[in-house]
């Protein structure tokens, strides 16, 4: 077991005390171990979930040559490059009822429909548009190509070719894929169990009367929200007061059954001290400071089979952190083999905006289209207890370590909340 220190000790530049951003995630990711486990569940309710198997469709999709338009099945051979070709019409064929008539011979063509299969003898479907049709005579235009509108059995999906492979998410796609192949069940992985709770002796619940010097709990609504966006369980701890017994008691009780805990509070340089002794009894726990705004005290390790995130108290860092390196570190400990790294687009910042070098900053962003580009500025106020400028933003500026103050036009890297927050 445990080993954790270890590892990380051999991350090139390593500074548990100044830990540049890709450091920490480098370091997060060395340390941990995806589920093992998988079950096979209907494809209605596998949403979300991580695939455990490879996929080699058994049948072709489509399983024939079929048509592509409405129109008329035709030889290509009978057509005539130069002029109007003459065809007598010898049947139909519409999506799921063929053409009963066997091989169409020269000089014939068959009515078709969308999705029909293709008649043997024919290999061009000619729209129904531009034919003119008197009774069974079908007059076709030159200029058709051979082959246009036909779609080819297996041109979707090949029979042994294999289409998914173990670790991709399901979404829409994947799941109407596997209809197509006739797959009712799939192997995925097992959800992820995540046990939370908020640390603070200042935290009161809903319901609670607030008494002076109080706050109501908000990072546990705002982790339980973006954990169910992640698809894991939840299993929610609640507040527990800065008293070593009951984080002791809460430590022990989250890290039981779970895959991970992650916790906010109690890890600023004033309260890490005390939490400091009780990590080192119960597991293997490293403190860092990390070189980002906000966010800058987190603590990660492992509590018996559990790997901790200790967040930050405040509400914007929770939020923060949890995009930057919990999310990852949960996705990858899913079993999620695929790249699921949160995408950076380039914008130009509408006004300057102050930094210094030496850390990565998070800027609470609204990104907007002006003359016909896309820029971004800032949400205003931007301390890290201010959750509004979270809930009036649409994208994270992301200030590189290096970068100083950015003036009006540079471009800066957002990363957008959409379908995320
Ligand atoms: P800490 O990291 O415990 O020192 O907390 C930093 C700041 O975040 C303090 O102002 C706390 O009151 C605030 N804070 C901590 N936990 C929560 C919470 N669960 N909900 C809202 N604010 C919190
Ligand atoms: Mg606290």
């Amino acid at each position: 077991m445990s080993g954790i220190a270890a590892i990380v000790s051999c991350i090139d530049g390593y500074d548990p005390d100044a830990l540049h951003i890709e450091k920490a995630r480098e370091a997060i990711l060395a340390c941990l171990s995806p589920v093992v486990e998988t079950e096979r569940i209907a494809i209605r309710a596998a949403l979300g979930r991580v695939l455990a198997e490879e996929i080699v469709p058994a049948i072709n999709v489509p399983a024939t040559d079929n048509s592509a338009m409405d129109g008329y099945a035709v030889r290509f051979e009978d057509l005539d490059a130069g002029r109007p070709a003459v065809l007598r019409e010898i049947g139909s064929a519409l999506a799921g009822r063929p053409y009963a008539g066997g091989e169409m011979p020269p000089g014939t063509c068959v009515r078709v429909m969308t999705g029909a299969v293709l008649p043997a003898g024919s290999d061009t479907v000619v729209v129904q548009e531009i034919v003119r049709a008197e009774g069974a005579r079908i007059t076709v235009p030159p200029g058709q190509k051979k082959a246009q509108n036909v779609r080819y059995a297996g041109e979707d999906l090949r029979a042994g070719v294999p289409v998914l492979r173990p670790g991709v998410p399901l979404r829409p796609a994947e799941l109407g894929l596997l209809a197509s192949l006739g797959i009712g069940e799939v192997l995925v992985r097992r959800r992820l169990r995540v046990a939370m709770f908020a640390t603070g002796d200042e935290l009161a619940s809903i319901g609670e009367a607030l008494r002076e010097g109080e706050v109501y709990d908000s990072n546990r609504y705002t982790l339980h929200a973006m954990l169910e966006r992640l698809g894991v369980e939840i299993q929610d701890l609640g507040v527990v007061r800065d008293d070593p017994g009951e984080l002791e008691a809460a430590l022990r009780r989250a890290t039981r059954e779970a895959d991970a805990v992650i916790t906010t509070g109690g890890v600023s340089v004033g309260e890490a001290d005390f939490v400091k002794p009780l990590a080192a009894k119960l597991g293997e726990v490293l403190f860092w400071k990390i070189a980002m705004r906000p966010g800058r005290p987190m603590a990660f390790g492992r509590i018996g089979g559990a790997m901790l995130f200790g967040l930050p108290g405040n509400p914007v860092a929770v939020m923060v952190t949890f995009y930057e390196f919990v999310r990852d570190a949960l996705l990858h400990l899913s079993g999620r083999s695929d790249n699921f790294r949160l995408p950076l687009l380039s914008a130009a910042a509408a006004l300057p905006l102050r930094k210094v070098p030496g850390r990565t900053e998070y800027q609470r962003g609204i990104l907007f289209r002006e003359d016909g580009t896309w820029k971004v500025r800032t949400t205003g106020q931007q301390g890290s207890g201010v959750l509004r400028s979270m809930s009036e933003a649409n994208c994270f500026i992301v200030l590189e370590h290096e970068r100083g103050r950015v003036e009006a036009g540079e471009p800066v890297q957002v990363q957008m909340f959409d379908g995320l927050v």
